[in-house]
């Protein structure tokens, strides 16, 4: 073996479905966000008596919930259950009013998929609990809108050997359940929950939980790692137990030790029928999913050139690499018509380049994009024939973001056009050159950087307006 510690995880990872209403009442999807208080968050607001369990109360299945799992599963590489029901999982905690979940154990819908190279192992359809709440004195409160919320189970077999690896795992699961439209899988607000089983050469594992962000699954699996293999270098034993994960110490603290398995008196549900999933449903479903991260990746680099790490941060923001495909559109449509002459996979690139290094500084954290992919093209268009600068058009996105204005209006307006006029640019170089000799001399004697440096000097001297290129060529030939 390579390595005398080889590390071995598995995932287990909750994901809420974002469907109209839960699983298995007509009240309306909407959890209380994390973070709010519950005062603010207005608790106990979407419940009625099937998700509170009064007496008599009857669930129905939420055929939405059922087939974004489904979906799920076949963007998973799965196999679909043709035969599969629901079981009732019996345990006691206030958050769970009906003393039991309906989830499913024997017969989960999705087996044996694959993503990464990592193997899954099952992914099954439950219902989630309502939140507790014990920091508010000497009592508890209880709030029950996340009560029966459609909650998606994924369990992977344990083929993960590092924290990055299982980051990576996460934050490409996230990516396909977004890119599916069936949740928007944020760590920050509980919508994805990662728990890690974590062992050294297959021993005793450790699940932690309360993982919350991507930095936390790997921080975590990193420290139980270290830790475990510290244990076992002092012969001390590895405890099966669950563990807890505190952020601010950025450590791992036990929480319970798990000395006999958890008897749930697992049975099936009598109150909902068995699901039959027919072959053609299963088919009409994989015509829904859309082109999946990955393969987008790979058409990208393929269909535009891009780099394969260019490609990479597109499509990890499924709006940039939206937004970036349809200014290709619109550049590939103008370049049809004739209305522009060049060579489209440079402003391809450009226009990639842009949306990778500019947008980010510019996009508002929540709220709608107010650019469009027109006047984006016709931008990069701009900059592309020179009548633009670099720093002239990073100034106008910026309004362009603010107002949704077109770049040629505010071109004009905030004075920001490039000057290619040889015989303005003539004079500036002329001044340049009387008002500083040092750089002359040293580009004379062929100090190259000094060429630069003089450039600079006749932009500033433009007030950023000159092209820097033209510049260039005219101090090249007055300084022979
Ligand atoms: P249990 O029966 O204890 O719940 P399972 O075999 O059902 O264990 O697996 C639960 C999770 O633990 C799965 O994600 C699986 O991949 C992972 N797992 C199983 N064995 C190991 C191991 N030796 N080390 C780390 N993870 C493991
Ligand atoms: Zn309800
Ligand atoms: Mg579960």
């Amino acid at each position: 073996m390579a390595n005398k510690y080889e590390p071995t995880i598995g995932l287990e990872i909750h994901v809420e479905l974002k469907t109209k209403t839960k699983m298995f009442c007509s009240c309306l999807n909407v959890p209380t966000a994390v973070g709010i208080p519950t005062e603010v968050g207005n608790p106990n607001v979407n419940i009625c008596p099937v998700c509170t369990a009064q007496p008599g109360s009857m669930p129905v299945i939420n055929e939405e919930a059922v087939h974004d799992v489904i979906k799920a599963g076949l963007a998973l590489n799965c196999k679909i259950a043709e035969h599969t029901w629901f079981e009732r999982k019996n345990y006691f905690y206030p958050d769970l009013p009906k003393g039991y979940q309906i989830t499913q154990f024997e017969a989960p819908l999705c087996v044996e998929g694959k993503l990464d190279d990592i193997r899954i192992r099952r992914i099954h359809l439950e219902e989630d609990v309502g939140k507790s709440i014990h920091d508010k004195g000497d009592y508890s409160l209880v709030d029950y809108n996340r009560a029966g919320v459609p909650l998606m189970e994924l369990v992977t077999e344990p083929d993960i050997h590092g924290a990055e690896q299982a980051k990576k795992f996460a934050q490409d699961l996230q990516l396909v359940f977004k890119y599916l439209g069936i949740s928007d899988a944020d760590m920050e607000k509980g919508q994805m929950r990662v728990e890690a089983n974590i062992s050294l050469n297959m021993g005793t594992k450790v699940e932690v939980k309360n993982l919350n962000s991507f930095r936390a699954v790997e921080k975590a699996i990193e420290f139980e790692i270290d830790r475990q293999q510290k244990a076992v270098e002092n012969d001390e034993k590895i405890i099966h137990e669950t563990r807890g994960w505190n952020d601010s110490k950025s450590e791992t603290f036990s929480q319970r030790i798990k000395e006999t398995s958890d008897d749930y008196r697992y049975f099936p549900e009598p109150d909902l029928p068995p699901l039959e999933i027919k072959k053609e449903l299963v088919k009409k479903l994989q015509a829904e999913i859309p082109e999946l991260p990955f393969a987008r990746k790979e058409r990208f680099i393929e269909e535009y050139k891009l780099s394969e790490q260019s490609a990479d941060v597109l499509i990890s923001f499924k709006y940039l690499a939206d937004f970036f495909e349809q200014t290709v559109s619109e550049l590939k449509g103008w370049l049809e018509s004739g209305k522009i002459k060049t060579n489209i996979d440079r402003l391809i690139q450009l226009s990639a380049n842009y949306i990778i290094t500019e947008f980010p500084k510019f996009l508002p954290v929540a709220g709608e994009i107010k650019i469009t992919a027109e006047n984006f093209a016709e931008l990069i268009y701009m900059t592309f024939i020179g009548d633009i600068s670099s720093s002239g058009a990073q100034e106008a996105l910026k309004e362009m973001f603010k107002t949704g204005g077109d770049p040629s209006q505010i071109i004009e307006s905030k004075n920001l056009k490039q000057t290619s006029d040889t015989g303005e640019l003539e004079k500036i170089v002329e001044i340049v050159i009387k008002n500083n000799p040092q750089p002359v001399e040293d580009y004379k004697k062929g100090k190259e950087t000094a060429l630069q440096f003089l450039i600079g000097l006749a932009m500033r001297e433009s007030k950023g307006k000159a092209n820097p290129n033209i510049v260039g060529e005219i101090i090249k030939k007055k300084l022979g």
